[in-house]
């Protein structure tokens, strides 16, 4: 990706990992959270991108009837969502500041 193609990309959706410009910020959380595996509380900004914003809607105004009959999709062929996940290995990309690629910007 470009260095030009990369300005602005200064923050992150919190549920997809897509990185955002500013101005594609789609909604924003502030508060308190307490992580429960961890067992550790604390204050926290969660941003979205507008397609994460939209199913997190939609998932808040599905009945709990709904949520079950998706587990219970999920889970068909054996233990569902509870499973850890496992993330891949990051890629190394060719993302440079400004002022290493030389483009004296
Ligand atoms: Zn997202």
């Amino acid at each position: 990706m470009s260095v030009a193609l990369t300005l602005g990309l200064t923050h992150k959706c919190c549920d997809c990992g897509i990185a955002l410009k500013k101005e594609e910020i789609a909604y924003e959380i502030r508060g308190e959270y307490i992580d429960y595996i961890e067992h550790i509380p604390g204050d926290i900004s969660i941003i979205l991108c507008s397609g994460c914003r939209e199913r997190m809607l939609h998932n808040m105004q599905s009945s709990q009837g709904d949520a079950i009959l998706k587990r219970k999709m999920i889970e068909k062929d054996g233990p569902g969502p509870l499973k850890p996940l496992v993330f891949p290995e990051p890629e190394i990309d060719d993302f440079r500041t400004p002022d290493s690629a030389g483009t004296g910007m």
